[in-house]
């Protein structure tokens, strides 16, 4: 066997075992028993153990060292294999394990301070855990910039400098778009009335049917924070019900289907490889903000949805489907960044970008976290944070230790604007299909453009192979102000 061959059969079976160890955790949050809790640790920080052990294996450095690639996807394969096997080698096992204990130790004493709206319960266990990203970070970025070390993980090839540009260049047109809205005469009604668990679920099927999602490769269940899971022949999605709000169903099942089928619409010789999923977070938010917002909240599908939610319902407290469509795209004040709308979901982010880059780069300490989100926050939205389970504690993500990872999110958004307005510009007639919930052009044109190629390309090469332009935030705001003025009457 070439060396290529070798490294090649020893990341099949790597790639199996993350496959299961990834099964585990999609178990837990959906159908273990809740007892199970202390088994499942153990299991999954077992598959872990032997996970670490594979990805940093001596015999991973030889086989890179000579293996030959004949063609481009040999190329990558050992690029990304490589780029695994540095990144896991740099990290001391003990400061690997150390984390892993901390982030799963802090993820319950994070949960319970929300639930008491107490930060102080939780900042000493954060201070803990920023400690060991700054201490992972130096590790990874040899002698480079820290933060970069850390978004590489989530977004390759991204730097702090180019983000903060790009939200530079966002700030103002989306703050003087908010404040327009706001302030408009015309504002959408709530969508009022009960709207039963069963009736929602089938409505979500229904939803996720329409936007191509594949049953025999994939299912639903209910889950607290709905997410989704796997790849290949079995990627599978969550969701979740508030019988007041089926909107907070319908779209958050949207979403994970295109997290889901990005997965699924990656070429399957890819399988068992590392081009076998998704390139980057930003790449597949861009997915799922897709299906979610420019397609599914766009007045072609809603108007389609408004007549399915009356049948299904029997009666909206809505008039029509214009009021529909303005409703499901209400843009109102509020805390919480997973609740925002799409105007003002970037500012979300672009304030945990700062604090977060400050946090690392030691410029702010933890003691001081609380006061410099609420000043922050009162800066940027005009409010200020009457609770900390509102502010600070909303998120569970630096608990679990991801930094670098919030602005991913609105590379998301940035990448799904780029790749809409090329979506519409080659297929010109598409409202009409997903007027019928048809969104089947459009999932055609991504799995074509951009989903079947998995990890072939890096993330910003991608997007601009299918979209034929560079990468600019200019197609999200045009888009934004459009939709919003239109919604709006301004
Ligand atoms: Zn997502």
């Amino acid at each position: 066997m070439s060396a290529f061959d070798e490294l090649l059969a020893f990341q099949r079976q790597t790639e199996a075992l993350s496959s299961v160890a990834e099964r585990l955790g999609w178990d837990q949050e959906t159908v273990m028993p809740r007892g199970a809790t202390e088994q499942r640790a153990e299991e999954m920080a077992a598959m872990e153990a032997v996970l670490h052990e594979r990805r940093t294996d001596p015999r991973l450095g030889e086989w890179l060292d000579q293996a030959v690639p004949e063609d481009d996807e040999d190329a990558r394969i050992i690029e990304l294999i490589a780029r695994d096997f540095r990144r896991a080698s740099r990290i001391p096992a003990r400061l690997a394990m150390e984390l892993a204990r901390q982030t799963s130790l802090a993820q319950g004493v994070w949960a319970e301070a929300r639930a008491k709206d107490a930060p102080e319960d939780f900042l000493p266990v954060l201070n803990d855990i920023l400690m060991l990203k700054r201490e992972e970070a130096a590790a990874l970025a040899d002698g480079g910039d820290l933060y970069d070390a850390l978004l590489d993980d989530y977004e390759p090839g991204a730097t702090q400098a180019q983000i903060a540009r790009l939200f530079d260049a966002m700030r103002p047109r989306l703050v003087a778009l908010r404040e327009d809205v706001l302030g408009a005469d015309y504002q959408p009604e709530p969508l009022t009335g009960h709207f039963p668990q069963e009736t929602q679920l089938r409505l979500a099927r229904t939803c996720a049917t329409a936007f191509g999602y594949d049953w025999t490769r994939g299912r639903m269940d209910i889950a607290v924070h709905p997410f989704s899971s796997g790849r290949w022949q079995d990627s599978r999605i969550t969701t979740r019900v508030v019988e007041t709000d089926p909107f907070n169903c319908l779209y958050s099942t949207i979403h994970e289907v295109g997290h889901s089928s990005y997965e699924l619409g990656i070429d399957p010789d890819y399988a068992f490889t590392p081009l076998g999923r998704g390139v980057s977070m930003g790449a597949h938010e861009s997915q799922s903000r897709i299906y979610e917002n420019q397609l599914g909240r766009g007045r072609a599908f809603t108007g389609w949805l408004y007549q399915r939610m009356s049948d299904a319902f029997g009666g909206l407290s809505l008039p029509d489907a214009d009021a529909f469509y303005a409703t499901v795209n209400r843009v109102t004040p509020g805390f919480i960044r997973t609740e925002a709308d799409e105007v003002q979901y970037n500012l979300h982010i672009m304030l945990r970008f700062d604090l977060e880059r400050d946090l690392i780069a030691g410029r702010l300490d933890v003691e001081d976290l609380v006061e410099a989100w609420n000043a922050r926050f009162l800066r940027d939205f005009g409010v200020a944070v009457d609770r900390p389970a509102n502010g600070v504690l909303q998120d569970v993500h630096w608990a679990v230790g991801l930094f670098g990872y919030f602005p991913t999110y609105a590379l998301g958004n940035v990448y799904a604007g780029c790749l809409h307005a090329a979506l519409r510009a080659a297929v010109p007639d598409l409202d009409e299909a997903l007027a019928r919930g048809e969104a089947d052009p459009a999932v055609e044109w991504l799995r074509e453009n951009m989903q079947r190629h998995g990890g072939l390309y890096p993330p910003r090469e991608l997007i601009e192979r299918a979209t034929g332009a560079e990468v600019s935030e200019q197609p999200l705001l045009d888009y934004l102000e459009e939709k919003f003025s239109a919604i709006y009457r301004l």
